[in-house]
C-alpha cells in the first residue's frame, strides 16, 4: 500500500490488452470502454505498479507521486 502514488492511464494509447489488470488487479481494471482505468490507487506497491507499467505494450501507464506529480515509473 502506498498512499502517495497516482496511476495515470493514457486513454488515447491504451489498446485494451488487459495485461496491466492481470499484473496489478487491485490497482487497474478494464473499463466499459475496453481500456484500462485506475482502480484503488493505494492498494498496490510501487514495484508491482512499475511492473504493470513496464508490461504495457504501448507505454500507456505512468506512476506519479501524488504530492508533486513527479513521474516515478517507468523511468
Ligand atoms: S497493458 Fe497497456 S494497453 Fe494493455 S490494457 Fe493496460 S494500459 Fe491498456
Amino acid at each position: 500500500m502506498n498512499e502517495d502514488l497516482t496511476i495515470r492511464v493514457d486513454q488515447t494509447r491504451c489498446v485494451g490488452t488487459g495485461q496491466c489488470a492481470r499484473t496489478a488487479p487491485d490497482a487497474l481494471t478494464l473499463g466499459r470502454n475496453g481500456r484500462a482505468q485506475p482502480r484503488d490507487q493505494h492498494s498496490t506497491d510501487l514495484d508491482t505498479l512499475t511492473e504493470a507499467a513496464d508490461f504495457c505494450p504501448v507505454e500507456a501507464i505512468t506512476i506519479h507521486l501524488a504530492s508533486t506529480g513527479e513521474q516515478v515509473a517507468p523511468l
